[in-house]
């Protein structure tokens, strides 16, 4: 039986392609490059950048503008299926192993 104390994890996961469908960056798509399980939240290659000043410092060598990624809350994105476009994730299980499947094609994700 599993634990009820755990906490929830997250679907998502470093690598996941997936597609902004809420927010300023709504239809851009990227891959996960952190995820924020506290957070609830991930960070998407490209996506929800901010522009920050950086003063120039002895490990950079220059300062200027840098493009930051921010992160975006888990329900702000939706994975894509390489079939079926941004979905849902389900899962199966099969004995031990538990497999994440897109829930309309029932494709491995
Ligand atoms: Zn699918």
């Amino acid at each position: 039986m599993a634990k009820t104390t755990e906490p929830v994890k997250m679907k998502l996961r470093k690598g996941d392609t997936v597609r902004v469908i809420a927010g300023k960056d709504l239809g851009k798509e990227g891959a996960i490059m952190r995820v924020i399980p506290k957070q609830n939240k991930v960070i998407v290659d490209g996506v929800n950048v901010a522009k920050k000043h950086q003063k120039p410092t002895r490990a950079t060598q220059q300062g200027g503008i840098i493009d930051k990624d921010m992160p975006l809350h888990a329900s702000n994105v939706a994975i894509v299926c390489g079939k079926c476009g941004p979905t849902r994730i389900g899962f199966k299980i099969d004995g031990e192993t538990k497999t994440r499947v897109c829930k309309k094609c029932g494709g491995e994700l």
